[in-house]
């Protein structure tokens, strides 16, 4: 495990190298800036959104608008703010018109992404809105059906707990869902608080760890916690 200091280090080294990706021609072209993610690089707790928007783009700080807004007043109801958590998105580049990403453009930032993830070491994932759940659960299950359950899963080498939640720009459009969101935020410190899942390869520091859901439970049993 990274101390605080190379941890930090590691991830200016990497969002140096992503300030000139040109993976993606069209993003690359259109682009202010690489939304790289921001906050502490010793976080336990992460969220994952979808893309940059134009104040994004303009700033280079995910979440900097309207969703990043409610996103900090959600945060604060837990006691939490931005400095406390790191935040990045499933791209780092804003798309054209604020489309959705392309599934090559998901492709190409991946490895950045996992690599954020490989150096914070975030006990706690808050996946926003599809883009993001479906891209770490590497399956199609919408988050409709999934938000507001904690799961235990293996993201770019890391067993992380997983919370799937709706992205905040799509509960600002349906009023109720910032209600739904809210509760779903309000059960992220009862996450952090239960031990570390067992790392693959670790000697697990609590003998008995105990999975939330029984198919986390499946998934530790049979070592099927690979989705990469
Ligand atoms: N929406 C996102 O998914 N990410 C941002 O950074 C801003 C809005």
């Amino acid at each position: 495990m990274p101390v605080e200091e190379d941890r930090r280090e590691a991830l200016e080294a990497l969002r140096e190298q992503a300030q000139t990706c040109v993976r993606c021609p069209q993003l690359a072209a259109a682009r202010h800036t690489v939304v790289f993610g921001a906050g502490n690089p010793n976080a336990d707790l992460m969220f994952i959104g979808e893309a940059p928007g134009a104040s994004e783009d303009e700033l280079g700080l995910p979440f900097v608008g309207r969703s990043g807004k409610l996103l900090d007043r959600l945060l604060g109801e837990i006691g939490l703010e931005r400095e406390d958590v790191f935040i990045q998105n499933v791209l780092c580049c804003r798309p054209p018109g604020n489309r959705d990403p392309l599934p090559a453009e998901i492709d190409n930032c991946q490895s950045w992404l996992m690599e954020k993830i490989r150096l914070v070491e975030p006990r706690v994932i808050c996946t926003l809105g599809n883009f993001a759940t479906k891209l770490l659960r590497g399956e199609p299950v919408g988050i409709t059906r999934l938000h507001g359950q904690a799961e235990v899963r293996e993201v770019g080498g890391r067993v992380v707990r997983l919370y799937p939640l709706f992205h905040p720009a799509a509960a600002l459009y349906t009023p109720s869902n910032v209600e739904l969101l809210r509760a779903d935020v309000a059960r992220i410190p009862a996450l952090l608080a239960l031990d570390p899942p067992a790392q693959p390869g670790l000697a697990d520091p609590d003998p008995a760890p105990v999975p939330e859901t029984a198919a986390a439970d499946e998934l530790v049993a049979t070592g099927q916690l690979g989705l990469f």
